[in-house]
């Protein structure tokens, strides 16, 4: 099977930041192979914009080694690379300061997509919006691209957001979250709406309780100062997580239209009920041989943020109510593994008797690794001696099923094209952002007031026991977190 390239308008792509961390990892190489699939226009260019002063060639030289660090091997064809950096260029320019902006709007063409990438810490963006709008390099029909963190709580959300409309419309600004450019995450949606199969199950007559895990096995490494600031509620639920949370629990929007699905994610976001402090576990992970604990990694033996969070979160309407979701996200856990699973109700009556025990079906969407579904069934055990009854697992890992020319294209790559197609489907709103913030800040509030100290968890573990408690007095358990 062949993936099918639909081709898009030509474009120039400003990325400001284009020689940081993010662009050399994702941006560039998502940008290279959709060159290599033939869905990047001849006459498009990528224009790189930061502080360091350089020309085109020098950009060159840095955006091939990035290309070679961070493209798989096989990609890397001598020619094909040549041909790409032949539409690479570069402008220093710095976010706050004059220079380097006429030379931008001299480059900019009258006739193509115009796109900028707002790839820098977000304390830059209001500038960045400024100057573009100020020097007339922006027109009507120019499109924003803006990096989370989206604001650290309603306040500065709000404030960003006011700041972006100054000189954008809604309609021109494009909030990545990269988690609704995976396949699977779409592949969510075309399974609720494309499926008659699971829709009249859909709801909490028929679902017992759904679990959202994205586990990391790395540490705050490196990002210690930064993501201490932060942590995993403000790193992963109010964005990521609650997405996946959106996509599970909205209602089927009546089109596949940017608004009409943010219409009915929002509505789930205004549908969430405060969470109970002793529904909430934070914790942080302890040191473990060589590898320093949270609290060394960040440098501050007395900090209360959390690298870990597991919640019980209800959703308050017709459909789902009475039906909880678990969330939990952490970091140096036992595996990498991110994945929703749909943990279905017993069977009202069982006619095979006690002794069949107790079997449920789950269907678990499965984000990393191994992207897929699989959809626990009840059968019966082969072979003679009654009626024995086991549950078997229906997989479906897309690189097997789909092939390999269907494998993983990369989140960054996808939504880049979507934004010079001009489609927000798979972007936040304003609204849905300052939604998932007006949600978690009382939560903050409280911790942070209260004082609250995270409990500590094994490095390699599935989190504090306390998290496995949430679920336990509920004679529920968490799916486990295995290699
Ligand atoms: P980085 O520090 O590696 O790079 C920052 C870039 O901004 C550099 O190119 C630098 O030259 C440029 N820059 C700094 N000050 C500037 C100024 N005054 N004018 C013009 N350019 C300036 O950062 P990064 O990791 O690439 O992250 C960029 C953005 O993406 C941040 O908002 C970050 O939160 C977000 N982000 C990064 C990642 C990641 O994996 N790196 C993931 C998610 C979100």
């Amino acid at each position: 099977m062949v993936s099918r390239v639909i081709p898009v308008d030509t474009f120039d792509l400003t990325i400001f930041g284009g020689t940081g961390d993010l662009a050399r990892r994702k941006i560039l190489p998502g940008l290279y192979r959709r060159y290599l699939a033939g869905q990047m226009p001849d006459a498009s260019r990528i224009v790189g914009a930061a502080r360091s002063d350089m020309d085109d060639a020098a950009y060159r030289d840095e955006v091939r080694e990035a290309l070679k660090e961070f493209v798989e091997p096989h990609l890397v064809d001598p020619e094909a690379l040549e041909g790409f950096l032949g539409c690479v260029h570069y402008v220093a320019i710095d976010a706050t300061g004059e220079s380097g902006w006429r030379k931008l709007r001299d480059l900019m063409r009258a006739d193509c997509v115009r796109a900028f990438y707002f790839s820098v810490a977000p304390s830059l963006f209001g500038a960045l919006a400024e100057r573009l709008h100020e020097h007339g390099i922006a027109d009507p029909q120019s499109r924003i691209v803006v990096e989370k963190p989206f604001g650290r709580d309603l306040a500065s959300a709000r404030s960003l957001n006011r700041t972006l409309a100054e000189h954008f419309d809604e309609a021109q600004i494009y909030r990545i979250d990269h988690y609704l450019g995976k396949e699977t995450v779409q592949n969510l949606m075309a399974l609720r709406f494309g499926n008659v199969l699971f829709e009249p199950l859909w709801n909490s007559q028929y679902v017992d309780h759904i679990q959202i895990t994205v586990a990391e096995t790395v540490g705050v490494g490196g990002r210690g100062g930064y993501y201490d600031k932060s942590g995993a509620m403000r790193d992963m639920v109010q964005n990521h997580l609650m997405q996946l949370l959106c996509l599970i629990a909205m209602e089927p929007p009546s089109q596949f239209e940017p608004d009409a699905v943010r219409d009915e994610k929002l509505k789930v976001i205004r549908a969430l009920d405060p969470v109970r402090p002793e529904d909430i576990v934070r914790g942080q992970y302890e040191r473990r041989g060589d590898t320093p604990s949270y609290l060394e990694d960040v440098e501050d033996g007395d900090s209360r943020t959390e690298s870990f969070i597991a919640m019980k979160i209800h959703v308050s309407n017709w459909r789902w109510a009475g039906t909880p979701f678990y969330v939990r996200t952490g970091k140096r856990l036992r595996a990498r593994q991110s994945e929703i699973a749909v943990v279905f109700k017993d069977a009202p009556h069982s006619i095979f008797g006690a002794e069949a025990g107790r079997h449920r079906n789950v269907l678990t969407i499965r984000l990393q690794p191994n992207e897929g579904m699989t959809l626990v069934t009840t059968i019966k055990e082969p072979g003679l001696g009654g009626m024995r009854l086991i549950d078997v697992p229906l997989d479906m890992t897309f690189a097997e099923a789909l092939g390999a020319e269907n494998e993983v294209t990369d989140a960054y790559e996808r939504l880049i094209m979507d934004v010079i197609r001009g489609n927000q489907t798979l972007f936040m709103r304003g609204d849905e952002v300052e939604a998932a913030w007006a949600w978690t800040d009382p939560m903050i509030e409280r911790w942070s007031t209260r004082d609250d100290r995270p409990f500590r968890y094994e490095p390699g573990s599935s989190g504090p026991e306390e998290s496995s408690m949430l679920l336990h007095r509920e004679t529920r358990r968490w799916r486990e977190i295995r290699e």
